[in-house]
């Protein structure tokens, strides 16, 4: 487990959480909120392991006493985990939380909760649990952990200190990249570049077979060029069948058209993404022109911001190659 300090990025919502603990101004309840996959969790796990350490040094764990120990291996005895059962948080754990809250730590230290995807809990759930945000023990600490937190009740929210996450930069995922598997810049660019500021997304295309996946989108872009309907909604269907498959494939066409109208305007291949697909990229480039791509480009993102807010992903996907594939027939430039 992570300490505090060896967060990769979020600078900011660190330095509250280590200057909370430092400052001995621990909020009883928070709510770690931002998109999925970009680190509220590890966060969250490590501020609550730095809220369990029994020798914290500059507001972060110590990582070596027993408290810290029990809390890596998940079997500290006031740490509690919640997470939804099937697709929702149910009253009966909000009721089991309501329990254990009055007794005192076992380690006479804090009792710390943390709810994963609190966002699902059900109406009477969320009722309940609010009681107990209300007025809860010195000794204990809530954490929310939330990528939809405009689903939770506002009085929940109003209960909690809230901590953003933010995607992470290219950067700051190139520099955890190159950092935690030791691979080139060059690949580590483009691996971020695919991630859609997750490091763990980041990470996991710089341990899988990521190129020959991106290679099979980037020929679906050329394809979608000259798609009719029908096989643009085919197609659609076959990305989506699962919401990861579905975010990789929007990224990856996304850092395609980038490329596409970085050629087209640089007129070289010195900041391209996929810097060994440079033929290909200059064949593309030009049956776009750029107002088009930008119009794709745009597009892509608002696709991605419907999906990470729960829309349909076939639907929000089988629109989008709709339109590549129906306004790229009728527009092709040069
Ligand atoms: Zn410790």
């Amino acid at each position: 487990m992570k300490l505090l300090q060896e967060i990769v990025g979020h600078k900011q919502s660190v330095k509250i959480l280590v200057k909370a603990i430092a400052g001995g101004r621990v909020a009883h309840a928070y709510i770690f909120a931002g998109p999925e996959g970009v680190g509220k969790e590890t966060t969250a796990m490590s501020f609550a392991r730095a809220l369990l350490c029994s020798r914290p040094a500059g507001g972060d764990a110590c990582g070596v006493c027993r408290g810290c120990r029990q809390a890596s291996s998940g079997n500290h005895p006031d740490f509690y985990l919640v997470e939804p059962a099937g697709s929702s948080i149910k009253i009966e754990q909000v009721r089991e939380i309501e329990r254990r809250v009055p007794f005192r730590p076992y380690q006479g230290g804090r009792k710390v909760f943390l709810i994963r995807q609190a966002e699902t809990m059900t109406a009477e759930a969320a009722n309940c649990i609010l009681k107990t945000l209300e007025e809860p023990p010195e000794d204990t600490v809530f954490i929310l952990v939330s990528a939809r937190p405009q689903l939770l009740l506002p009085t929940i929210l109003s209960r909690c200190q809230a901590v953003y996450f933010k995607g992470l930069a290219v950067p700051e995922l190139i520099q955890g990249l190159v950092a935690i598997k030791g691979v080139s810049g060059e690949e580590a660019r483009l691996y971020a570049s695919l991630a859609g500021g997750s490091m763990g997304r980041a990470l996991s295309y710089a341990s899988g077979s990521l190129l020959a996946e991106r290679d099979e989108v980037n020929a679906l872009a050329g394809a979608l060029r000259q798609y009719g309907p029908l096989e643009a909604v085919a197609m659609a269907e076959k990305v989506s069948e699962s919401k990861p498959r579905a975010l990789f494939t929007l990224d990856t066409l996304a850092c395609w058209y980038r490329d596409l109208m970085v050629y087209r305007e640089a007129g070289d291949d010195g900041c391209l993404i996929n810097t060994d697909r440079v033929e290909i990229i200059k064949m593309e480039a030009g049956q776009y022109d750029t107002a088009r791509i930008l119009e794709i480009i745009e597009e892509i993102g608002s696709t991605k911001r419907k999906i990470e807010v729960n829309a349909n992903t076939r639907l929000a996907i089988e629109a989008l190659f709709l339109q590549i594939s129906d306004g790229s027939a009728g527009d092709a430039a040069v």
